[in-house]
């Protein structure tokens, strides 16, 4: 049996119950379908030490401010689950979950979202299924003979398991300053990233890079560019990592060229032993429900204007990057993305 729907959101992360919280407000008629088992999206898979790397009143929803933690500092991963979970209780979001869409297609005057518990037919969809789910690990010569463990941010939980063994830390933003930061407290690690990483003053965090963000939407607009301290992929110095630039692991090497049996080589024939390589190498939207509408550009994303997709006008994307609004990836830009989303689909 079809379900026919106005608006169709496929994702129940922060960027999902951005939407639902507008949509709601639109008075639209509108479900939110989402493949986990619980609420929180990415967050509930995060390693345990994650922190964000905003205060609480600028890591918020519209409406509903996430709740300062007990000792003052920067929510965690599992705070912002719990302020998710709380979120789509109290506006009451119609959250269906388990449900996968696998499939997205254009039907007769509306899209046609198949998915592992039937299909459903929508004027507008949605699509808001974020980037964890989609890890990048980029190829070097010899990845498939290494002999150690090769592991992605994703597969990151605690610095234990890496006790007593050699961690060598891929990647040069926020993700690798943080698993670095956590697993240099037990064992020894060597951090390699293509480009020197660069570290955001300290008294700068999160609202920073928000503001600045804001700034280059605005003055982009207007056809300017704008410079501004710092840039978006710059790691911000939360504690951590502040503690661990204190203890003198904070330094990148460059990149290797090749992966042998038992470690890394780089291009002047310099080699080094290792156990684990941790590729904290970035993510790519999750787009493949989206593959029969045929939207792609050459770069793999989805060409839009503003969220609607050029090549199908019922389409929306949300939360992605910033090709899909401002600062869209984060909790306080998702809001302000689906604001203007929803004023657009309900026009
Ligand atoms: P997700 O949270 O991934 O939610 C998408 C949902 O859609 C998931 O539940 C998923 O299961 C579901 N889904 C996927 N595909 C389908 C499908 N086909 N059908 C149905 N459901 C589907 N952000 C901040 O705002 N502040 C910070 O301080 C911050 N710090 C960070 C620090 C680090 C070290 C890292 C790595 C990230 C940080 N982020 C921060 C970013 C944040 O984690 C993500 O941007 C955010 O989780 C994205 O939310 P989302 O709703 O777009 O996607």
């Amino acid at each position: 049996m079809t379900r026919e729907i106005d608006v169709l959101v496929i994702g129940g992360g922060q960027a999902g119950l951005a939407a639902g919280y507008y949509l709601r407000r639109a008075g639209a008629d509108f479900v939110i379908l989402d493949a986990q088992e619980r609420p929180g999206g990415a967050w509930q898979h995060a390693w345990t030490s994650l922190r964000l790397f905003s205060p609480a009143q600028y890591s918020s929803l519209p409406g509903r401010m996430m709740p300062v933690p007990p000792d003052g500092g920067y929510p965690s991963a599992a705070d912002t689950v719990a302020y998710l979970t709380d979120y789509e209780r109290r506006y009451e979001l119609p959250v269906l979950r388990p449900v996968t869409a696998n499939a997205v297609r254009r039907g007769d005057g509306h899209l046609v979202v198949e998915t592992d518990r039937g299909v459903w037919q929508a004027k507008t969809v949605i699509s808001a299924t974020g980037t964890w789910w989609r890890p990048y690990v980029p190829h070097y010569a010899g990845i498939r003979d290494f002999g150690g463990e090769q592991l992605h941010t994703v597969d990151y939980r605690d610095p234990e398991p890496f006790r007593g063994r050699h961690v060598v830390i891929v990647g040069g933003g926020n993700s690798a300053a943080q698993l670095l930061a956590d697993i240099s407290t037990v064992t020894t690690t060597t951090w390699v990233a293509q480009h020197p990483p660069r570290l955001l003053p300290d008294e700068l965090d999160g609202r920073a890079l928000f503001e600045l963000a804001t700034r280059r939407h605005r003055a982009a607009l207007a056809g300017e560019t704008v410079q501004g301290i710092g840039d978006l992929g710059d790691i911000v110095a939360v504690p951590p990592v502040r503690e661990a630039r204190e203890r003198g692991v904070l330094k990148a090497e460059p990149m290797f060229t090749r992966i042998t049996p038992s470690g890394i080589a780089w291009a002047d024939g310099s080699e080094l032993a290792c156990d684990v390589i941790l590729w904290c190498t970035g993510f790519r939207p999750a787009l493949g429900h989206l593959a029969p509408l045929r939207l792609r550009g050459p770069d793999g994303l989805i060409p839009t204007e503003g969220t609607r997709a050029v090549g199908e006008p019922r389409l929306h994307l949300l939360g992605y990057g910033d090709w899909t609004g401002p600062a869209s990836a984060t909790l306080i830009g998702a809001g302000r993305t689906a604001r203007d989303m929803v004023a657009q689909i309900s026009r």
